[in-house]
């Protein structure tokens, strides 16, 4: 609420007092919520998260000042699917979009429809043209913003927004937004995904103290996808050197960051903080340069950690703690987080949603948490294969789709995923296979899918997904 209104506010209510007359109930009598997805961030290149690097400060005080949860996992590896996922709290299946190049459903229940419903003013600002106009995600929104400003660097005709005007364009609506009722903003930024060339500082980080913490040289491709290689579209000048694109990635983080820091700032200066339920989380991580991964600086058909764990804080509207009752430290999806934010803004949660309200539904240590890399009409996958991968404890299940082959890893004494365990596996292995198998499915509405070659059709067979 802006000063002025609020004084004039003010004034009416003493006016009210004195006349003896009850006021109606006050504007904006529900909380807004503001989401804030920030595309290709790891959850472990932070801060709070115990990084070395200073790359979010501002994010670290929102951590403290509210709830951080360590093993978040998303349902995708990428964007598409993994937003559609988390907008709806429906697996990728069930939302149809298992890839980017698919429509947002327009036929089921979502965040943006159950807050709509209560009576919320919605707007959208996003910062890549996958989660632009043409994924249809437009149509679920009162207001939506998809201009894109800025040429990427290696590819053509792709456009994209950085993280200070994005944020700048959410706060203008916000300020010119509708005083009676609240409003739900959803901001994507991109500033992370690679190329990475941050605006401001973007070798911030090269050189220095943490910079000698991994070795060796990796090829340029003139492909995006060729394993062992770094892809066309990141390369950076003709470096070959691992080190300086993680150092260029932080600091993609640290200008994202500082636009974060913008939203918080002006939201205090508006007296709108205590108001807004903030989250910020992402849509999947990224590969930097993990060993025996093969797969750097890149993300979308890739299921380990590095890619599927996502940093998700939640500072909770008008002081309330809500969120400290909940074993944060355990696992959740990303699919638990829509009917959540609902329930901390009373707004009832549409039946629809398989994520669990974690107000009411204690996180259970042994859930099996999956996590798919893109598939369907990923044009990855006809390529390289993708992976479908389940989280369980400390174990980490992967089936890769080009082959059939599966991995095993125990994150706990391995958290790096190097140690393939499959050639002894668990009694359990069973109980990690069964999840992935029930959430691919058939999928329900997606758009046509490319005929599988003979050599996939074996695979799946294989794998007990197409008769
Ligand atoms: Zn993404």
């Amino acid at each position: 609420m802006r000063g002025p209104l609020r004084a004039a506010l003010a004034v009416l209510a003493i006016g009210a007092l004195v006349a003896g007359i009850a006021l109606a109930p006050a504007a904006r009598s529900q909380p807004n919520l503001i989401l804030v997805t920030v595309d290709t961030l790891r959850a472990d290149h932070l801060g709070f998260a115990g990084y070395p690097r200073d790359t979010s400060p501002n994010l670290d005080a929102l951590a403290r000042e509210g709830t951080w949860f360590p093993a978040c996992f998303s349902q995708s590896a990428t964007t598409g699917a993994a937003h559609a996922s988390l907008f709806t709290s429906l697996p990728p299946k069930d939302t149809g979009v298992t890839a980017n190049s698919q429509h947002f459903p327009t036929d089921v229940a979502s965040i943006m429809s159950a807050l709509h419903g209560a009576g919320y003013a919605t707007a959208g600002f996003v910062s890549s043209v996958v989660v632009g106009r043409k994924s249809k995600l437009q149509d679920h929104f009162d207001h939506f913003d998809d201009e894109l400003t800025t040429k990427e660097q290696n590819r053509q005709e792709r456009y994209e927004r950085p993280a200070d005007q994005t944020v700048a364009a959410a706060l203008e609506w916000i300020a010119a937004a509708p005083k009676d009722r609240p409003f739900f903003v959803w901001i994507h930024l991109i500033d992370p995904h690679g190329p990475y060339a941050a605006p401001v500082d973007p070798d911030r980080y090269v050189g220095d103290a943490y910079y000698g913490s991994i070795e060796s040289s990796i090829p340029l491709s003139d492909a995006d996808w060729q394993p062992g290689t770094i892809p066309h579209y990141q390369a950076l000048g003709g470096s070959t050197d691992p080190r300086y694109y993680v150092a260029r990635y932080d600091a993609e983080i640290r200008f994202m960051d500082a636009a974060l820091g913008t939203l918080v700032k002006t939201l205090a200066a508006d007296g709108l903080a205590t108001d807004t339920l903030l989250a910020i989380t992402a849509d999947h991580g990224e590969t930097l340069a993990e060993p025996g991964h093969r797969h750097y600086f890149s993300h979308g058909v890739i299921t380990y950690d590095e890619t599927v764990r996502i940093p998700l804080v939640i500072r909770e509207p008008r002081g309330e703690r809500r969120l400290d009752a909940i074993e944060r430290t355990r696992p959740l999806s990303s699919l638990d987080l829509a009917p959540t934010l609902l329930a901390l803004l009373r707004v009832p949660i549409p039946p629809a949603f398989q994520g669990r309200n974690l107000l009411r539904t204690p996180l259970d240590p042994a859930a099996a948490i999956v996590s798919l890399g893109g598939y369907g009409t990923d044009k990855l996958e006809q390529q390289i294969g993708t992976q479908f991968s389940v989280r369980r404890g400390p174990l980490r299940f992967i089936v890769n789709s080009k082959d059939g082959s599966e991995e095993l890893y125990d994150v706990a004494s391995d958290p790096g995923e190097t140690r393939n365990l499959i050639a002894s596996p668990p009694a359990e292995l069973a109980a990690l296979r069964a999840p992935i198998d029930a959430t691919l499915g058939k999928s329900r509405m997606g758009a046509p899918e490319q005929p599988l070659s003979d050599q996939q059709k074996a695979a799946l067979k294989a794998l007990g997904y197409v008769e």
